[in-house]
């Protein structure tokens, strides 16, 4: 565990609230987002970065704490791959059980170019509908990342239990989603995202029974200890007893999901505020088009209601 007394200081003197305002006359001029996107042709940014990367010694990982805020698709999929990988993992959510995040609410399907079923799908053709349905506004490098890692993501499902339609032979089914001229949509019914989530509840709840994740449930992050520039450490409420506890690390992931609760209309999750993101802001962090987010139907109203 990081040597939480040395921390204790810092963390006492981290104010709970900071005035949105001060951020925004302060530090708006200085702003220029520069997300390190890696140099080199789309197709290898990130393949070769990883390649030339400083290995963490396995000897080393269990002296190496990190804080995962959010147990949805990516917090419970982060906290169980970091403790698999041996690291010590604290992992923090909202709600009384980690399978409650937001993601139980997904429907469609996950997208990945196994071109099963042999209509010419490709990563690069996945590459280029996402960045088209993203309007040319995402960050390119980063979905090559997507599209490429998409088909170990179904193989991880897949082991993982979850149960993905098939066709009656046995094989994965696909189906064609939001418009796309290939079927390469990995789907279970209507529930998606239900059983991704199982998934991966059970794979971190494998984690917590080795030791290597210690869960965290009805904590809300109200605060990122920052040391050095670098986020150290949390300060949450324990939503049980009311008392203000703080948690130190020599790593924080954020994966505190959507704002979708922002919007007038959503039928998103009362925890889908943003509060996290917004800690994250005042400590520094940049966020960009915020206002890109996917309107889902199920918050469209019918006609001639409010
Ligand atoms: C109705 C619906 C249908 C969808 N259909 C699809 C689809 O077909 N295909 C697809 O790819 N995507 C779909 N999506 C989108 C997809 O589900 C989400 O983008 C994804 O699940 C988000 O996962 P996440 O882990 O980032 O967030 P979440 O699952 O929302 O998890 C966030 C976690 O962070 C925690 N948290 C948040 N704030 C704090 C805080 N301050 N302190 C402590 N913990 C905090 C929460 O407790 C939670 O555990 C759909 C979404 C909805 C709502």
């Amino acid at each position: 565990m990081a040597d939480i007394k040395n921390l204790e200081g810092m963390i006492d003197s981290t104010p709970i609230m900071k005035d949105f305002a001060d951020i925004e006359s302060s530090k708006l001029p200085e702003y220029q987002i520069d997300s390190k996107i890696p140099e080199g042709p789309i197709a290898e940014k990130w393949t070769n970065y990883k390649a030339h990367q400083k290995l963490v010694n396995p000897a080393n990982k269990r002296n190496l704490d990190i804080i995962v805020v959010g147990t949805g698709l990516a917090g419970a999929s982060a906290a169980s791959t970091l403790g698999e990988m041996g690291f010590n993992v604290l992992n923090f959510c909202i709600q009384d059980s980690p399978r409650r995040a937001h993601s139980i609410a997904a429907q469609g399907g996950i997208n990945a170019a196994k071109n099963y079923q042999n209509d010419g799908d490709s990563i690069y053709r996945l590459f280029y509908d996402t960045v088209k349905g993203g309007d040319f506004r995402s960050r390119e490098a980063n979905v090559y990342r997507l599209a490429e890692v998409a088909n170990n993501i179904i193989d991880q499902c897949v082991q993982q239990g979850v149960p993905f339609a098939r066709e009656y032979g046995g094989l994965l089914a696909n189906r064609s989603f939001g418009g796309a001229q290939v079927s390469r949509t990995f789907y279970a019914k209507g529930q998606t995202g239900q059983q991704l989530l199982l998934g991966a509840y059970a794979s971190l709840n494998r984690q917590i029974e080795k030791g290597t994740v210690k869960s965290f449930n009805r904590r809300e992050m109200l605060d990122i200890v920052m040391i050095d520039g670098r986020a150290r450490g949390i300060i949450v409420r324990n939503l049980i007893t009311g008392a203000i506890e703080r948690y130190a690390a020599h790593a924080v992931v954020l994966a505190t999901g959507g704002y979708g609760r922002t919007f007038f209309l959503s039928t998103n999750a009362m925890g889908c505020n943003g509060s996290a993101a917004v800690q994250a802001f005042k400590k520094g962090a940049y966020l960009s088009n915020l206002a890109f987010t996917q309107i889902h139907p199920t918050c469209i109203p019918v006609h001639g209601e409010d």
